[in-house]
């Protein structure tokens, strides 16, 4: 019988999160989805200094939102909680001091101090920055260089210390990738990282470790940042002696700037007017707001669509895919090794696909809210009618109001453009016998409009773009739009002369 799978999704509560780690936390779930097996949200927060307030629910709301679930985790518990690693604190510390016993791990007393002296000593001499490694480790203060009873002294009378784990010297590594194939890496270029502090808090490489192994989780899929930690970890799992069990490892590539290379930042957004953040978060520390594809008008299917795209390859030239379809196809050895380029056009051009499936009742609610700020009510019939019309053009939810407007009230804002291009000193005239001709036309149908508009066209000898445009901008005060025929029709008679007559350009 194959163990099931079993993964999780760690973030630390450092911050929003940011969408290449949702990003992370869909890979997860549709692996989970895929191979019936289990999806856990565990919450990283042994970093005391780095915890920022608001963090943990705006991850919860945010994979919410995408309609990413856990089978387990902080908000709905499960059999291997807790899943917050602050409530798991006292698990911690035997398997730390299992190490020291072992020889794997020992204690060090050094200061922040002597360790800033360290490096700067080493700047001196070389370009490498200082390692608390083989090379230096029986230089420094800790159990390998004190007397036992001196190490017991300084530990009964509380001294600051720290665990390291003891990375052997002149050995090879290896561990199998499932996105990159096999990595090795040479000890002597690790350092001994710290695995736990006096505070009683491990640090993330341990937490990480003893909890993967405590859940019984079978593969880590996390970004490529973890990579160079990870053959730390598979030493971890040997001198735990869980190197059996031990998880398979898929690094994931790096979201990067639309413009070059280097790993997308919040800035980037800024500087190019994308959000980052699934949800618009408001920095506790500073109150500076940072924007959200939630409120700019993303529907979370097509955000999750475009982000599932991005650094994987479905392998058929299909593009629009459903969570189901998604978690059918999905397989970590179609994720690219290289970092994925983030394209912020191409998801607009998702949303739209989104958009224009909506259905039309459906988008019908959702323009009734919108039209709630302008003091408008209208009936779900004319608003479904209206979506219809307009649903091929809107990029994001947010647009229904502009795109609209004009079913709802007469335009008091012109194109500018058209007015400069198109309207001559002719088109007023032309205006007024269209409307006059208008007078007696029954508006049941928009292709009556149409062939009542061409004869017009023909009796007065003028091209289409003569009048269309025109029309279009007194009615609407847009430059496009649907079918100008089916706007009339819905708008109707009354309106639709009215408009004509009636227009005032600033
Ligand atoms: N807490 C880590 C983070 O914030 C998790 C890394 C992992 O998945 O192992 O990214």
């Amino acid at each position: 019988m194959t163990t099931p799978v079993r993964v999780r999704f760690a973030p630390s509560p450092t911050g929003p999160l940011h969408i290449g780690g949702v990003r992370t936390a869909l890979y997860n779930y549709l692996f989970a989805r895929q191979h019936g097996g289990q999806f856990i949200l565990r919450i990283e927060d042994t970093d005391q200094n780095r915890y920022v307030p608001g963090a943990e629910e705006y991850i919860i709301e945010s994979l919410d939102w995408c309609g990413i679930k856990f089978d387990e985790g902080v908000t709905g518990g499960g059999p291997y909680g807790p899943y917050r690693q602050s409530e798991r604190k006292e698990q911690y510390r035997p398997y730390a001091e299992q190490l020291v016993r072992d020889g794997k791990a020992y204690y060090a007393f050094d200061t922040p101090a002597e360790l800033e002296k360290e490096r700067e000593e080493q700047k001196k001499i070389s370009p490498d920055a200082f390692q608390y490694d083989s090379k230096t480790r029986l230089r420094l203060k800790n159990s390998l260089t004190l007397t036992a009873g001196e190490v017991k002294r300084r530990l009964d009378a509380g001294e600051p210390y720290v665990i390291r784990i003891c990375i052997p010297a002149d050995q090879v590594v290896k561990l199998t990738d499932i996105i990159r194939g096999d990595v090795s890496v040479h000890t002597n270029i690790l350092d001994d990282k710290v695995l736990f502090k006096s505070d009683g808090m491990p640090t993330y490489h341990l937490a990480n470790v003893v909890d993967d192994h405590l859940m019984k989780i079978t593969h880590v899929i996390r970004g490529e940042e973890w990579l160079p930690s990870a053959p730390m970890h598979v030493l971890l799992y040997r001198y735990l002696g869980w190197e059996d069990t031990m998880p398979q490892f898929a690094h994931l590539p790096l979201l990067l700037k639309p413009d070059g290379n280097g790993k997308l930042s919040k800035r980037d957004g800024d500087r190019l007017g994308f959000p980052v953040f699934p949800l618009k978060w408001t920095d506790p520390a500073s109150g500076e707001v940072s924007s959200g594809y939630r409120e700019a008008g993303y529907l979370p299917e097509a955000f999750i669509n475009f982000l599932a795209m991005l650094g994987w390859n479905p392998g058929v030239e299909q593009e629009l895919f459903n969570f189901g379809e998604l978690a059918s196809i999905f397989s970590l050895e179609r994720v690219h090794k290289a970092g994925a380029k983030f394209d912020f056009e191409k998801a607009k051009w998702f949303n739209q696909q989104y958009i224009k499936k909506l259905p039309d009742p459906f988008l019908a609610g959702l323009l009734s809210k919108a039209l709630v700020p302008h003091g408008i009510e209208a009936g779900h019939e004319y608003l479904e009618k209206v979506c219809g019309l307009i649903k091929e053009r809107i990029t994001f939810l947010n647009d229904l109001w502009d795109y609209s407007c004009y079913f709802f009230e007469d335009p008091r804002v012109f194109d500018q453009e058209t007015i400069r291009k198109r309207w001559k000193p002719e088109t007023p005239g032309i205006i007024a016998s269209l409307a006059a001709e208008l007078e007696a036309v029954d508006f049941s149908a928009p292709d009556l409009l149409e062939g009542i508009f061409h004869q017009f066209l023909e009796k007065n000898s003028l091209g289409t773009g003569a009048a269309m445009s025109p029309l279009r901008l007194v009615v609407t005060g847009k430059a496009g739009g649907p079918g100008m025929f089916e706007i009339m029709h819905l708008i109707g008679k009354e309106s639709t002369l009215r408009r004509m007559h009636g227009y005032r350009f600033e």
